[in-house]
């Protein structure tokens, strides 16, 4: 029988509460006395505290199923089958109690009893010299050699500057040659969407000091991150986390409200996929007390906004549409996160007003953008200036990566690096407007590595790519 998302994620809770978790309640996504983080984007993060020993946990077990925003994975969205912006983490956490043992047997213990699993599915990994996490998967898990593998830090080593850090294991599905690159290496670690990565359990073994030492921890931890969407989309046997039944009946809506349909045409498929990426995000970001802004989290959100409006705009909806998929959000989350129910109202009318504005700009900067192809036109010029792509997106909101692309249609370009000249000048104007601020702990753009349209003028939380987690 195939289980609902809302099923697996009680499963979850229910399980590790067998084995003596405290089972928390989701945090909210803006993170609380953390400058380091814009949102929260595992469910350790609004944990730290306890990890680093500067508060005592009111229980050494806990478990969570954490609302997570990771907006580096923007880009991915739509075109892998297992990215969003917005999305559950279901986790357990040590904090000096258990370890690697425990953590990797109740992983494999909930995995095959409880989800029902079937096990020559599955493949696991470990970090490159962690022949401890080995040992107890191919002895006492006893999983065939041929299917554990060992990835470099990328994968599987996680830290974030100094602290707490070490390595992960992780827990691959193997969905089948059919999701497959096709390459003779494909294993788990490649990028396609055969091998699923579902489950990552972050072994915080290690104390780095600012000589670039690992020493090794008196109590290690343990924190683990399985992705909702992912398990589900493995359960359900479904094509990607978009046709998981939580997510399908968002984008059906979202077809509905469109006049559109889905498995049609590729393109198609990648507005849709988007559209209900991104309405999720907004509806849990809003409901979190996040408003719109020319900074900061408030960025993120008019961009995700913005962004799926246009998707919108080229599946055909001509007027604001994004505030009507609210309904089929809460509908589907509501009962979980009861703050949705509470501020239906609210959080509609703030998508509606913010959509609505963009609807009128955008409209008005298409108009604006056709008369400078006129004007390049006429000139017999190709590339559009940086300060005039960014008079677009500063006066009318109005996204880079679109001029760039109706440019791209008439065989124009844009010059990037004079927007980006221009952006940074902004930003230097918007620094000396605020004064030193609490941005201190922002230590890079939030979009930076994305696409330079989205990129913004705060300076936000980056993933550190070599982290394994986060
Ligand atoms: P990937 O390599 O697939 O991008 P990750 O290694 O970045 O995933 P972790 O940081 O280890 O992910 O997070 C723990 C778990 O959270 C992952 O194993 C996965 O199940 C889930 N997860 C991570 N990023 C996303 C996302 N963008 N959308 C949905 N689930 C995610
Ligand atoms: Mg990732
Ligand atoms: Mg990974
Ligand atoms: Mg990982």
């Amino acid at each position: 029988e195939k289980k609902g998302l809302n099923e697996i994620r009680q499963l979850f809770l229910d399980f590790f509460k067998s084995k003596d978790h405290l089972v928390r309640s989701s945090y909210p996504l803006v993170p609380q006395n953390d400058k380091s983080l814009l949102l929260i984007n595992a469910g350790m993060a609004p944990l730290k505290p306890y990890f680093a020993g500067t508060e005592v946990p009111p229980n050494k077990r806990m478990a969570t199923c954490q609302k997570c925003i990771r907006t580096g994975d923007i880009e991915n969205v739509g075109h892998t089958a297992r990215h969003a912006t917005f999305f559950e983490m279901l986790g357990n956490f040590s904090f000096g109690d258990y370890f690697k043992e425990e953590s990797i047997l109740w992983g494999w213990e909930f995995v095959i009893q409880h989800l029902k699993m079937p096990e020559d599915k599955l493949w696991a990994s470990v970090y490159l010299d962690d022949d401890e996490a080995y040992e107890i998967w191919s002895k006492k898990v006893g999983v065939s050699e041929d299917k554990i593998v060992r990835l470099g830090k990328e994968d599987n080593f996680w830290e974030i500057g100094v602290g707490p850090c070490g390595p992960c294991s992780e827990i691959y599905f193997d969905r089948g040659e059919k999701y497959g690159c096709g390459k003779a290496d494909c294993k788990p670690g490649c990028d396609c969407d055969r091998y699923v990565e579902f489950w990552n359990h972050v072994f915080t073994q290690f104390d780095k000091d600012e000589a670039g030492n690992y020493n090794l921890l008196p109590n290690p931890n343990i924190d683990t991150g399985m992705g909702l969407e992912r398990v589900a989309c493995i359960m359900q046997d479904v094509d990607s986390i978009f046709e998981v039944d939580t997510m399908k009946y968002i984008l059906d809506q979202a077809c509905q409200i469109t006049s559109s349909t889905y498995n049609k045409d590729e393109a198609t498929n990648i507005s849709l996929r988007i559209i209900t990426d991104h309405i999720r995000s907004v509806t849990f970001m809003v409901s979190d007390g996040i408003l719109p802004s020319n900074e900061g989290r408030g960025y993120v959100l008019r961009r995700l906004l913005r962004r799926a409006a246009r998707h919108g705009k080229i599946l055909g909806v001509q007027k604001s549409f994004l505030y009507q998929l609210v309904d089929a959000v809460i509908k589907m989350y509501g009962e979980m996160y009861t703050e949705l129910q509470e501020k239906e109202d609210y959080i509609k009318r703030v998508i509606q007003v913010e959509e609505e504005r963009f609807q009128e700009t955008i409209d008005q900067g298409l108009d604006i953008l056709n008369e400078y192809i006129k004007n390049l036109q006429t000139a017999k010029e190709s590339t559009l200036t940086g300060e005039l792509a960014f008079k677009l997106y500063d006066t009318y909101g109005f996204p880079l990566d679109l001029t760039k692309e109706i440019l791209e249609e008439k065989g124009l370009q844009v010059d990037l690096q004079g927007f980006e000249e221009e952006m940074t000048k902004q930003r230097e104007r918007a620094r000396q407007a605020r004064g030193t601020g609490d941005t201190e702990g922002w230590k890079e753009d939030v979009f930076s590595s994305l696409s330079m349209d989205i990129t913004t003028n705060f300076k936000g939380y980056e993933e550190t790519k070599n982290t394994g987690k986060v």
